[in-house]
């Protein structure tokens, strides 16, 4: 029986809008350094309902752009922090 490979960031942090402390995502982070983007792939939780825009304040706090040829996230520097 073979089983998955266990080698993907299995770590998840919470990502917050920096302006009112919404919950932005649940995200599956790999590596170290600051969050400056998230792969779509990785989040485990979304909270917005819409793309880069946060559910609570309606501010944008990221734009959509293509990272490796993967769909990623690109965060505006300041808008979000994490934990
Ligand atoms: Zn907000």
């Amino acid at each position: 029986m073979a089983k998955p490979n266990k080698k993907g960031p299995t770590k998840t942090i919470d990502i917050f809008c920096q302006g009112c402390g919404a919950q932005l995502y649940k995200y599956r982070k790999g590596g170290k350094g600051a969050l400056v983007k998230c792969f779509k792939e990785r989040i485990v939780e979304d909270f917005t309902t819409t793309p880069c825009q946060c559910p609570n304040c309606d501010k944008e706090f990221a734009r959509e752009t293509m990272v490796r040829g993967t769909p990623a996230y690109k965060f505006i520097g300041g808008k979000v922090w994490s934990k």
